[in-house]
């Protein structure tokens, strides 16, 4: 009945973005379960989307940002504030960075690296460098600068005039990056592993690839860490699978576990380029927002959750492999520790997703023909078997 209402009042009253949803409407959470008004219970293999990565009302998480929500929500960045100093510190002394920007969300943490890109030679008189090299099929957000630095038509086409300044060249190809370099170049920014796209990974051949081409040109190297990072691959940051460093890398999704917060993570030089007027945020880095990412970056070590997620990771793989074995509609299997695609041999990812739900489990679909699965952090194996018992009664069945 409460699903029939809440469908009613979204399809009068909010702007048709997401065409018909999922017909669910969850009314609370603990660790990977969920449960809807009916008291049905589903299995979030999806995670908010890379976002619930302790799960949910992780007790911890609910604890920080009660306690600060009771001292102080909001103040501005004019003043000094405790929680965001102590959140730079943690995200500095835990990554290849030294200084940190915090905003919003995705989009407006890849727009703060991208102004940032931009003024780190125009700071040093260099006025000409100011092109981006990104990949096709990326995705770095949805403002009309990040849709512009995404390499996907599709988002692109319906907005132009887009922003100036990008361009785009073919996953692991060296040889096409290296081309479309020229004078007036100043970064080249990639995920680690594309997400939105359908979970492609990047040769660590290309990677050190780029890392030299932008070491010999005088690019910067940003990473957009929005789904990579904070855990999901197994380490803290994607960048270290690769045995390579950024100049600049930005955080999102999972920073906040499920509480709005991004960030502009940059080496000293890089960072030294952002002055007093260049940039900011009314919210970005607020007391509570730093609070709950302080209090995930600590869960995740205190519940050594890098370490389950590689276990689990592996684990997963394996069954995942297993069913490949037993079913020709599974094709590539792709990814790394928690951040899963299954390519699907038809374009039955639709069907798939459905029938995973309707044995309560939440599984992701990217176009027609991929499986997406990104649990949070906490996942066991027992929830894995269950996962992989309901998706092999699914591709029968398909
Ligand atoms: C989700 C995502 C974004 C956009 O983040 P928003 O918070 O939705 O703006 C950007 N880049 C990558 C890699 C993402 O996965």
């Amino acid at each position: 009945m409460e699903l029939e209402k809440v469908v009613k009042m979204d399809k009068k009253y909010y702007m048709n973005t997401f065409g018909d949803r999922t017909p669910v409407c969850f009314d609370y959470g603990k660790g990977i379960k969920l449960w809807d008004a009916n008291g049905q219970k589903y299995f979030d293999f999806l995670g908010g989307i890379a976002v619930n990565i302790l799960g949910h009302a992780h007790p911890a998480l609910v604890r920080a940002i009660c306690k600060q929500a009771e001292k102080l929500i909001h103040c501005s960045s004019l003043y000094y504030i405790k929680t965001q100093a102590k959140l730079a510190k943690v995200l500095a002394e835990n990554s290849c960075t030294n200084r940190v920007f915090f905003c919003n969300s995705g989009a407006e943490a890849n727009e703060g690296a991208i102004k940032l890109a931009r003024l780190y030679y125009r700071k040093k008189g260099i006025d000409n460098k100011y092109e981006i090299i990104t990949l096709k099929k990326s995705f770095h957000g949805r403002t009309m600068t990040t849709l512009s630095a995404t390499g996907q038509e599709k988002y692109q086409k319906p907005l132009t005039p887009l922003t100036p300044g990008f361009k785009h060249v073919e996953i692991n190809n060296i040889n096409e990056l290296e081309n479309e370099i020229s004078e007036n170049t100043c970064a080249v920014m990639l995920e680690p592993i594309q997400g939105e796209s359908g979970v492609n990974p990047l040769s660590v051949e290309f990677m050190k690839g780029v890392r030299r081409l932008c070491d010999e040109k005088d690019l910067l190297l940003v990473l957009d860490e929005i789904q990579t990072g904070i855990g999901r691959t197994g380490k803290l940051f994607g960048y270290e699978h690769f045995g390579i460093e950024p100049d600049i890398f930005t955080l999102a999704k999972a920073l906040g576990g499920g509480f709005p917060i991004g960030a502009v993570c940059a080496k000293e030089e890089a960072a030294a380029a952002f002055e007093p007027g260049d940039h900011g945020s009314t919210f970005g880095g607020n007391p509570l927002a730093c609070a709950a990412a302080l209090s995930v970056m600590e869960t995740i070590e205190k519940e050594e959750l890098l370490a389950n997620c590689t276990k689990m990771g592996e684990y997963f793989f394996e069954k995942l492999e297993g069913l490949k074995d037993k079913h020709s509609l599974i094709g590539e299997i792709r990814g790394k520790g928690l951040m899963i695609g299954i390519e699907l041999n038809e374009e039955r990812a639709a069907t798939v997703k459905d029938k995973c739900l309707k044995q309560g489990y939440l599984v992701g679909s990217v176009g027609t023909g991929i499986i997406r699965m990104l649990p949070p952090l906490i996942v066991t194996k027992k929830n894995i078997d269950g996962m992989i018992d309901v998706l092999d009664a699914a591709l029968v069945a398909c």
